[in-house]
């Protein structure tokens, strides 16, 4: 084993969190909370996966599950085409290996939806296989401590630090040298102004105290551009209904629900309800690649020509589910 394997290794031992998907070789739960952790942090993320391996505690219940009821429990948690996939891929193992998880990393990257990352922890977590995860948190740590300085989102960049990791990876024990390393970067090797005297790779690490190198590493080639986008909301509401509309297409919050809505190029109101709407609520809403800047207007007319919509049971409203933006709102509405 590498001096690297070895430090971060006991490091691990030591400085653990305990996690509930960590004590368990349940590859379906492990496969769970890996989906939920890609864009969510762990202390978020945990009710949850607390919440879906309640309500789903296999993976058979999860494929046949209704994906409305899937996206009821995501909601809150962002990045939609998660749930999504996530159901996916159960019924592609329920109806390809008996409701079971391959047991190859070859198989497991067959299925729908998962990448290298993905197959590598359910590999190494639930069946000991020696394939390294690479991940943000990976990259960061390699970069640093190697002084590797080649970009992490360019083909040859992944390729090279893949390769580098592989080589890393004990065959006896892979799982902890992967919970290790993903570890020490979420805890120790932190995005801005690590704690290299408090390192247990200070000695032999290449960016060491130089804060300079640090704050460069690792290094990226181009930012993704952000787009801007103007969304204009209709909330109308009688005494027992609520007019409500299903998203349909491939584009944000695919088949969540939100008030009747028109998109436009600015912020000015659109015609169709200029004379009949009065703006209640605006709000800048961050995504990942596009700005949404958004605008609630109240109506009391029941039709708008131009826009399709449907009233739903105000006593049902809760069960659908709704996206991070219409919560926003609706919080504020109610103060
Ligand atoms: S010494 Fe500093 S830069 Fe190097 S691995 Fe440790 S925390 Fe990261």
């Amino acid at each position: 084993m590498t001096d690297f394997a070895l430090l971060i290794s006991d490091w691990y031992r030591l400085n653990a969190r305990e996690l509930p998907w960590r004590s368990t070789k349940n590859a379906y739960f492990i496969w769970l909370s890996e989906v939920i952790l890609q864009q969510t942090r762990v202390d978020q993320g945990m009710k949850y996966y607390l919440n879906l391996i309640e309500n789903y505690p296999n993976l058979k219940q999860l494929a046949d599950a209704d994906e409305e009821s899937i996206l009821k429990l995501w909601q809150g948690l962002g990045y939609y085409s998660r749930a999504r996939n996530l159901h996916k891929t159960a019924q592609q193992v329920r109806d390809e290996y008996q409701g079971e998880f391959p047991k190859t990393y070859s198989e497991i990257i067959q299925l729908k939806g998962i990448g290298p990352y993905t197959a590598a922890a359910i590999s190494s977590f639930a069946f000991d296989l020696p394939h390294a995860v690479v991940d943000g948190n990976v990259y960061r740590i390699l970069s640093r401590y190697y002084g590797i300085d080649e970009p992490i989102d360019s083909t040859q960049g992944k390729k090279t630090f893949q390769a580098l990791a592989d080589s890393l990876i004990p065959s006896s024990d892979p799982a902890l040298f992967n919970q290790a390393i993903m570890e020490f970067g979420a805890m120790q090797c932190i995005p801005n102004n690590p704690n290299c005297e408090s390192c247990v790779l200070n000695q032999s690490c290449f960016s060491a105290f130089n804060s300079e190198l640090i704050k460069k590493l690792p290094i990226k080639k181009g930012k993704t551009k952000v787009r801007k986008r103007y969304f204009h909301y209709l909330h109308i509401e009688n005494k027992h209904e609520i007019a409500l509309d299903q998203r349909t297409g491939k584009d944000v919050w695919e088949k969540l629900y939100e008030f009747p809505m028109i998109e436009s190029t600015d912020e000015s109101i659109p015609l169709i309800f200029a004379d009949s709407a009065q703006l209640i609520y605006q709000t800048k809403h961050i995504l990942s690649h596009q700005h949404i800047y958004a605008f609630f207007y109240t109506s009391d007319k029941s039709e708008i020509a131009g826009l399709d919509f449907k009233f739903v049971e105000k006593s049902h409203f809760e069960d659908y589910p709704i996206h991070r933006l219409m919560e926003k709102y609706l919080e504020s509405n109610s103060k």
